[in-house]
């Protein structure tokens, strides 16, 4: 099963497809019981190169497929690159990808150079990478797989399909990261042709906080890589999602981002990369506070985004340290069991 499930809402055949989407929900009790309401995880690292970016590349390569298109271009924070190498590999396009210098977790740059793509270091953000792939798309024949384009929205807004056919309706609220803000607005569009209107709760690390903070953000710092924006491409569409499903959108700090993304590892076994445990440090940080007059969200969904070993490097600095230990049976047994 794929999301080509739900290919009769979607605009176009599947012409390359990696059996995207059907990603697990899983519960998760650890933090249920901490907040005192049903909370579910989607994981969408389960996804075929380990993000949600997959569902929306399949409906965006498949009508670039369509239209003609040799190639396909974006700016990337890392997992947009991933996929659209991935996608153009498989439909055999050629695939440009630019990313900001450095700042792109070393799982990521790994897949997209492993898929052939041409990947670019721009000595820039991430900002400034977009506008120029807008620039280049409107001079070449070239089709342009950022979330501005329509077919990744598409794409993407099977995941509230998956989580409404499984749960038998909307859950009461759903919690998410926002970075450009394209997969908010996926999620919104496709609650409501479901016929459902969660509580909408969008999560901005707080270095990269432009939607909280009501302006662009000149130098967007964050230790997830994967929202640092400074300057949401669906700016508006997000802030009128969560304004007309009573939600709200807010920041949360590194430190908190850390923390539910060491929690979700420990607690609840499922490694997810920093982004993704932004929508949890949301929860755990700011509850899910209803609006005056709305009853109290009983269930929430959270939304993890992309893969824990897509970033090794975050996990491995602050893990523990492994035991070195000769191949003796007591020494090691020493170690095993001790305190
Ligand atoms: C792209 C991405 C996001 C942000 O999604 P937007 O559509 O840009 O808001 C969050 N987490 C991960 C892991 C991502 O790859």
């Amino acid at each position: 099963m794929s999301l080509w499930r739900y290919r009769d809402r979607l605009p176009v055949e599947p012409l390359v497809t990696l059996e995207e989407g059907d990603t697990p929900l899983v519960p998760a009790p650890r933090l249920s019981e901490r907040t005192g309401c049903d909370v579910w995880l989607k994981l969408e690292g389960a996804n075929p190169t380990g993000s949600f970016k997959d569902r929306g590349m399949t409906v965006a390569v498949s009508a670039a497929i369509r239209e003609g298109a040799e190639a396909v271009i974006c700016a990337s924070t890392g997992n947009t690159a991933a996929s659209a190498a991935a996608y153009a590999a498989r439909a055999g396009l050629r695939g440009v990808v630019i990313v900001p210098e450095g700042k792109i977790a070393i799982g990521k740059l790994a897949q997209a150079l492993m898929h052939g793509a041409r990947v670019i270091a721009l000595r820039g953000n991430f900002d400034d990478a977009l506008r120029i792939v807008r620039q280049l798309a409107q001079k070449h024949p070239i089709e342009l797989v950022n979330s501005v384009n329509p077919y990744r929205i598409e794409g993407q807004k099977t995941a509230a399909f998956e989580v409404c056919d499984e749960l038998g309706g909307a859950p009461d609220a759903l919690a998410i990261p926002v970075g450009n803000a394209g997969n908010i607005t996926s999620w919104r569009r496709g609650f409501e042709e479901y016929g459902e209107s969660p509580a909408l709760y969008g999560f901005q690390a707080a270095g990269a906080a432009p939607l909280v903070l009501g302006h662009p953000v000149e130098s967007p710092e964050t230790v997830a890589s994967a929202i640092r924006i400074g300057n949401p491409a669906r700016w508006e569409e997000a802030m009128e999602a969560v304004t007309a499903s009573r939600g709200r959108i807010a920041a949360v700090g590194d430190e908190q981002i850390l923390s539910a993304y060491h929690l979700l590892a420990s607690g609840e076994g499922v490694f997810c990369e920093p982004a993704s445990a932004a929508s949890v440090a949301g929860l755990l940080a700011h509850g899910l506070p209803a609006v005056e007059g709305d009853p109290e969200p009983e269930s929430v969904v959270c939304v993890l985004t992309g893969h824990g070993l897509k970033d090794p490097d975050t996990a491995l600095g602050k893990a523990p340290a492994v035991i070195g230990c000769d191949p003796d049976l007591a020494a090691v047994e020493r170690i095993a069991f001790a305190d």
